[in-house]
């Protein structure tokens, strides 16, 4: 038995974009969500253009439904902690089988058994519909986030990065008086949406934050980052000489922005390897590299995706940020469209933050 759902459907891991009537089967889960929002990212285009090579199709289908960044509404639910109406956002990585699988942290999965919704091995929520159980759904506290909160699945990635600094700030004392970041210095390699969004929690935590490009950006962007609390500045003009930095987050996975970054930290600093972009060119490392990642303390750390317990932080923060400023927080979303509109996932829109698919 199966229902008529509109979805947006790719050939992973060839790609191609296509709106598609679809029959799907009816899936396991105890929730019936009608998807509202999703967020389209690098991903979901990297995918689309055929450059995701670790993209997979789910078993027993010949497309993969995009989309891992949603807000559904509750349609029909079979658990007493969701009713009909609730907003909620799904939990996009599934579990596999092993030890970190099973205890809910898929973001840890050591034998690469996990699925990820709209990116491998399992649908995405790109579709008018889909079934899920109940523990893999959170509730959206106010149904007036039902819109920032599709910004939670970018969020929650910055969320654990932020539990990561404080377990490797304990090889020494990395705080400022009274352990807060106040006056410590965190630079941000990127302006896209994720990297807007580790300025604005860096920000919050008292970094005093840098967002750098190796271009200019238009007016509007760079005012967006300037509200976050971050000075944005141009590396290719700006080396920003004789300044050094206690955190470092690369969110373009260009080997040349990692060189450089190593080259800025301060002694004990910290740097997180967020980006990736299988296709940027080598570039070397030098022994004065290495001398200064053993003798400055440098810790180096990747990081991917996050647990259950990072949407729910990422969830409070967007709350949080909307109680403040709810323009400020709005204005992240640069474009709503429909999902008939399939060149959003073909070209970036100047300005564009953050575009989301209404439904
Ligand atoms: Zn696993």
């Amino acid at each position: 038995v199966g229902v008529n759902l509109k979805a947006i459907v790719t050939d992973a891991p060839h790609g191609g974009v296509w709106l598609r009537e679809i029959n799907e089967p009816v899936e396991h889960g105890d929730v019936l969500v009608q998807t509202v929002y999703t967020g389209v990212c690098g991903t979901d285009r990297g995918i689309v253009s055929g450059s995701l090579e670790f993209a997979r199709k789910q078993e027993g289908f010949d497309y993969l439904v995009l989309g891992h960044e949603c807000v559904g509404r509750v349609v029909e639910s079979r658990n007493s902690s969701l009713k009909e109406g609730d907003f909620v956002v799904p939990v996009a990585t599934m579990p596999g089988g092993c030890m970190n699988c099973h205890i809910g942290r898929p973001d840890y999965c050591s034998d690469g058994d996990f699925r990820a919704a709209g990116v491998y091995r399992k649908n995405g929520y790109m579709r008018s519909y889909f079934r899920e159980d109940s523990d893999h759904l959170i509730r959206v506290p106010d149904p007036s986030l039902s819109l920032i909160a599709v910004l939670t699945e970018p969020l929650k990635n910055v969320m654990k990065v932020v539990d990561l600094l404080s377990l490797l700030g304990y090889r020494c004392i990395t705080t400022a008086p009274g352990s807060t970041y106040s006056g410590k210095r965190a630079l941000i390699i990127g302006t896209g949406p994720e990297a807007l969004l580790f300025s604005r929690v860096f920000c919050d935590m008292g970094f005093h934050v840098i967002a750098v490009n190796r271009h200019d950006i238009g007016e509007k962007h760079r005012k967006l980052i300037e509200k976050s609390g971050a000075f944005f500045v141009d590396y290719s003009r700006d080396k920003l000489d004789g300044m050094e930095f206690d955190v470092a987050v690369d969110t373009s996975g260009d080997p040349s922005a990692v060189v450089y970054c190593i080259r800025k930290m301060a002694r004990n600093g910290i740097l997180f390897l967020f980006g990736t972009n299988g296709r940027a060119p080598a570039y070397g490392i030098t022994g004065t590299d290495i001398d200064r990642v053993v003798e400055y303390n440098i810790a180096i750390a990747g990081s991917v995706d996050g647990g259950r317990v990072h949407y729910e932080k990422a969830l409070r923060k967007l709350h949080e940020w909307y109680m403040q400023d709810r323009d400020s927080v709005r204005s992240l979303i640069t474009a709503i469209r429909k999902p008939e509109d399939l060149d959003v996932f073909r070209f970036k829109e100047e300005g564009e933050i953050k575009s989301v698919i209404e439904w």
